[in-house]
């Protein structure tokens, strides 16, 4: 669709205008901060690669801003809204004349999204786009992936901080147990920043937009998902301890010192590493080798 005939949602004015109309309070316990730039919308729809045949997921639509932008590029969208009160707006207003959405009432982490895609997609890979509300980021992103729900990509507008901490390596301070399980299942793309002026209100934080794609296959093999996420939440639970040290304190996996230096040994690396140091296909070995 021309640039010219997109839907304009996406200003000051005419967000003013719909919160107005239907006497609507920017809820900040659900992470309310709507994008009112078309530009920065334009180029989030474009790095999600929509297409006619996509099915396409959307995490909070707020007063539909983007959602308008997705139903004029997919051929079918599910906005999953927790808060009520902006429900009668997307169903009566914003996108009445959309015949391709549905919109349902929920918190996105309760939603049944194996149902959603069986249903809207015959259990076909979804695209999910989202402007995400920033106080559960990581349980959704997470929530999204361990579900092992049929999914092709999802891009996002994160705090700048989260997006960077997803795209770390190691040895960096950002690296982390996002890093390591967002790159376990995706590969993931830092696009571009947004400054805190396109959104009403302004968020206190600056925002970036990153695109996960999901793996097809995983990127490494190891016997146990959930074994190696326990092995790397407990070395980064200590992180300025070594990993002997700290896989040895964690009381729920019940593992000696003793082992898990002979298992360094084994790895050629050395007694004082620490977890910030071992790469995601290290995490795989050590947690293999611990169980073996
Ligand atoms: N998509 C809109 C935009 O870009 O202007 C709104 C984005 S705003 C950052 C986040 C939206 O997510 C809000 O509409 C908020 O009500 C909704 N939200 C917050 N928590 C949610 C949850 N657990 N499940 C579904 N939606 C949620």
């Amino acid at each position: 669709m021309r640039k010219e005939n997109r839907p304009t949602l996406a200003n000051p004015t005419n967000t003013l205008s719909i919160l107005q109309k239907y006497d609507i309070h920017f809820q900040k316990r659900y992470g309310q901060n709507f994008l009112i730039d078309a530009n920065i919308l334009e180029n989030i729809i474009e790095a999600a690669q929509i297409t006619p045949n996509d099915c396409v997921l959307e995490i909070g639509p707020g007063i539909g801003t983007m959602t308008q932008y997705l139903c004029e590029s997919a051929r079918e969208v599910v906005a999953v809204e927790i808060d009520q009160k902006l429900i009668p707006i997307l169903k009566q207003d914003t996108l009445a004349s959309y015949h391709n959405v549905t919109i349902i009432n929920e918190d996105i982490l309760k939603v049944d999204l194996h149902a959603i895609a069986q249903q809207k997609n015959n259990g076909k890979p979804l695209k999910i786009v989202a402007n995400l509300p920033y106080y559960i980021t990581t349980p959704i992103i997470m929530g999204l992936f361990e579900s092992h729900i049929p999914l092709e990509s999802i891009t996002i507008m994160v705090q700048k901080e989260v997006a960077g901490r997803m795209q770390a390596k190691p040895g960096t301070k950002e690296y982390g147990a996002l890093s390591l399980a967002v790159q376990y299942y995706a590969k993931p793309e830092v696009l571009f920043t947004v400054p805190s002026g396109c959104f009403m209100p302004r968020p206190t934080v600056d925002s970036a937009v990153i695109k996960l794609t999901r793996y097809k296959e995983p990127c490494i093999r190891v016997n146990s998902e959930k074994q190696m996420f326990e092995i790397i939440k407990a070395s980064f639970n200590q992180r300025r301890k070594t990993l002997i040290n700290s896989l040895n304190n964690a009381a729920d996996l019940s593992i000696n010192k003793e082992r898990i230096s002979k298992v360094l040994y084994e790895m050629n690396l050395p007694q004082t590493i620490r977890g910030e140091a071992l790469t995601l296909a290290q995490f795989a070995q050590l947690t293999d080798l611990l169980y073996s």
